[in-house]
């Protein structure tokens, strides 16, 4: 067997954002429903897959600018450029996977996307009067099925093994099939709760240290 050759996948609200950017914006321009809804896929009583779509599309498209224009300020966590350096470097792809919209990540991470290998996440249409989900990526309970992209992209790009980091909700069903995962905040805890192993990060230097420790480069 060769070297492994790592893939790694990472999810992007309050993961690469210091701060759950998607939730905030969901709460920002659906107030109503969110307070209704984003308890219950926390708790896991109600779907991604619903909750998800039920917010985004109650959301008026001329909002969208706005939305954007957020986004494009949101606060990137410690690291993230560094180790994007680091896997550049070493030729190791990373892939965003986002339970939000794609054009969110676009728009916050414009000055680094020549170092990111791709982006997987929602797209929506903004011709109607609300917003319209775009699911390329849907299972039975998720709109974005982090698993599925994990098989499919993953193996397109490299044999194995897939690295995961993620920090809540969206990143657990991928987590627990993940032979390798960096977790922080409600993901380390449901990840805890399940018995399945994680490495915990606060920043992406920890994320950095123990990736080049159990996977170093041949010389
Ligand atoms: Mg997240």
């Amino acid at each position: 067997m060769g070297p492994l050759k790592p893939v790694v996948f990472s999810d992007f609200d309050g993961t690469i954002t210091q701060e759950e950017t998607f939730v905030g914006i969901l709460r920002k321009f659906a107030p109503e429903k969110s307070r209704e809804l984003i308890p219950r896929m926390y708790d896991l009583t109600l779907s991604l897959k619903e909750g998800v779509r039920i917010l985004l599309e109650s959301v008026e498209s001329r909002h969208y600018p706005e939305m954007l224009e957020i986004m494009k300020n949101a606060p990137i966590r410690d690291g993230f450029n560094e180790i994007l350096d680091y896997l550049d470097s070493r030729k190791t792809p990373l892939i965003i996977v986002t339970g939000g919209l794609e054009d969110f990540a676009r728009i916050a991470l414009r000055p680094m996307l020549g170092k990111i290998h791709s982006i997987f996440g929602l797209r929506v249409n903004t011709d109607g009067p609300r917003l319209s989900v775009i699911s390329e990526w849907a299972s039975d309970t998720e709109l974005v099925s982090k698993p599925l992209i994990l098989e499919t992209v993953g193996k397109s790009v490299s044999a194995n093994p897939p690295v995961l980091i993620g920090d809540s909700v969206t990143d657990l069903e991928a987590a627990l099939s993940c032979p390798v995962v960096f977790a922080r905040d409600r993901l380390a805890r449901y990840l805890q709760e399940r018995g399945k192993p994680f490495l915990p990060f606060e920043n992406f230097f920890d994320v950095r240290q123990s990736f080049s420790e159990m996977f170093p480069v041949e010389s």
